[in-house]
């Protein structure tokens, strides 16, 4: 959507939300939410399922439709949810949503900050399936595609092992996976997608398949970075590692400081050691600047990071302790703007940058100063170690280059009249910080289109995808993801 076209959108929005709306929901009411499928088409359905079907009109119907960043720019309203109760549901879905025509969504844990999780034709969602079983002489874990970050984290810290998963717990392990996948242990053991060892999957003509580097090494290829593309993945088989406990915590800092911290943060990472990862959050409210992080390694080189980070700026608070990496990975992180009491809205903007500029230190310093208290600014997964080593074409997950750095925004509110000011700074923000040329685009990161399209999320790996995906799934079936149109070229 073209920049005026979007903020003509958000301003009808904004006056049908006020007009119609259930204000606590930010719901519209009306003809919208009605089901185009027909009652007898719905019945049949609901009797294949172990799991349950939601309609419109079904008292569950508002709750069941959302996902976590839901604005009048990303809303939909589904003609129907299956929340499977068995993986065979999924199967089911898939083959109803051919029938009927109806665009497909798939869900795992609602992350994706474009709200791809939801459709206004068929949503599959899998958050029901939380099967894990982790093998803990074979160091792996084969998790149901229901199964959240921080779960993973817990079980396999039973038998002393870590998982490389994202650093928000609530995100789906399968989701974070097939997009690429960055954490806290990134550095040491690459991205999520690097420790995949097998996936089940549903295609778009409903088959299932057990992909792995034997059975189909092209397509085993194409779901690490690029895997919402070929199919519904029912459940998946990773490696898992074994490290000591991690020091993890937030270190914070005045606003008032946020130029030397920014410079300061930004050395501290570029001489950083592998089993090291922080994230930066600034916000002009009562949190101020603060640094999340988590360190696996000698306790010598703990302190000196330690003594890094607190010579940045004088900490106007700090909470750090030696933890099992389990506790660290299933606390809340402080950077999730969902910590906030539900609120009605919320939308996020992102931007990949290849270094933390002096250019990208003055937009922030700027910003945090003028920015509403609930925003907030971030730099996360700095990219260094292991992950980096991995050569970019190895997997369908490009984005390896050391020193490049993720840049987002976000916000929530809760009144529909701020529709128009919130998004139309979103927009403001991302204006200021994408690059004028050769953008990159990190597919779990992706909040707009660049005029080059998915060749900016998948780089030098897009011709090979643009194949397999002509090959699996020509009529571009999955679509609500970082999408490999086959038509567009
Ligand atoms: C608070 C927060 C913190 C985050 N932290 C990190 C982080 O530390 N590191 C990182 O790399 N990313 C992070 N992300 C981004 C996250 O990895 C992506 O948004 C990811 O796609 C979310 O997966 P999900 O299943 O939770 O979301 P969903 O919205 O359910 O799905 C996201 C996309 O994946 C597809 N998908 C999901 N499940 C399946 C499935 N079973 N089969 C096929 N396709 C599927 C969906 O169709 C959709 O296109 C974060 C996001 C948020 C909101």
């Amino acid at each position: 959507m073209r920049p005026q076209d979007r903020r003509e959108f958000i301003k009808q929005s904004a006056a049908l939300t006020v007009g119609l709306g259930n204000e606590a929901t930010g719901s519209w009411l009306g003809a919208a939410d009605a089901s185009p499928l027909s009652p007898e088409a719905i019945k049949r359905l609901r009797n294949q399922l172990k799991g349950s079907l939601v309609v419109p009109g079904d008292q569950s119907y508002e709750t069941a439709k959302r996902v976590f960043y839901w604005n009048p720019l990303t809303e939909r309203h589904p003609a129907a949810i299956v929340q499977c109760g068995h993986e065979e549901d999924a199967v089911r879905a898939v083959a109803f949503a051919r029938e009927h025509e109806l665009e497909l969504a798939v869900r795992s844990g609602g992350h994706s900050h474009l709200a791809w999780g939801s459709s206004n034709g068929l949503v599959i969602d899998v958050s029901r399936l939380k099967q894990i079983t982790i093998d803990p002489k074979r160091r792996t874990v084969r998790a149901q595609a229901g199964v959240l970050g921080g779960e993973v984290a817990r079980a396999a810290g039973i038998y002393g092992l870590v998982p490389v998963l994202g650093q928000c717990p609530g995100v789906s392990a399968t989701g974070v996976t097939l997009g690429g996948g960055l954490g806290w242990l990134a550095g040491l053991f690459g991205a999520c997608c690097d420790q995949l060892l097998s996936a089940q999957l549903i295609t778009a003509d409903a088959r299932t398949m057990n992909v792995h580097e034997d059975s189909d090494p092209d397509l085993f290829w194409a779901l690490r970075g690029a895997g919402a593309n070929f199919g519904v993945t029912t459940s998946f088989e990773a490696r898992l590692h074994s490290i000591g406990p991690v020091l993890g915590g937030d270190i914070h800092f005045a606003v008032r400081d946020a130029r030397s911290v920014l410079m300061g943060f930004r050395e501290v990472m570029a001489g950083a050691p592998d089993g090291f990862q922080a994230t930066l959050n600034l916000t002009g409210g009562e949190r101020g600047i603060f640094i999340s992080l988590c360190h696996s390694g000698p306790e010598s080189e703990t302190e000196l990071l330690l003594k890094q980070l607190r010579s940045l700026a004088a900490p106007s608070k700090e909470a750090v302790s030696r933890q099992p990496y389990a506790q660290l990975a299933e606390k809340a992180a402080a950077t999730n703007p969902g910590n906030s009491t539900s609120p009605a809205f919320r939308s996020i903007q992102t931007v990949y940058r290849e270094r933390i500029s002096d250019e990208v230190i003055d937009v922030y310093v700027d910003q945090v100063g003028r920015a509403s208290p609930d925003m907030v600014f971030g730099l996360s997964h700095y990219m260094h170690g292991q992950v980096c080593r991995v050569a970019p074409e190895a997997t369908a997950f490009p984005h390896r280059s050391p020193h490049s750095i993720h840049l987002r925004a976000a916000q929530n509110w809760n009144d529909p009249l701020d529709h128009e000011q919130r998004l139309a700074w979103g927009e403001e923000w991302l204006r200021l910080l994408r690059p004028t040329s050769d953008e990159k685009l990190y597919a779990n990161y992706q909040t707009h289109e660049t005029a080059a399209g998915s060749p900016s999320i998948f780089q030098g790996n897009h011709e090979r995808l643009l194949a397999l995906k002509k090959k699996h799934d020509p009529e571009n079936f999955f679509r609500r993801n970082a999408n490999i149109a086959p038509s567009r070229v």
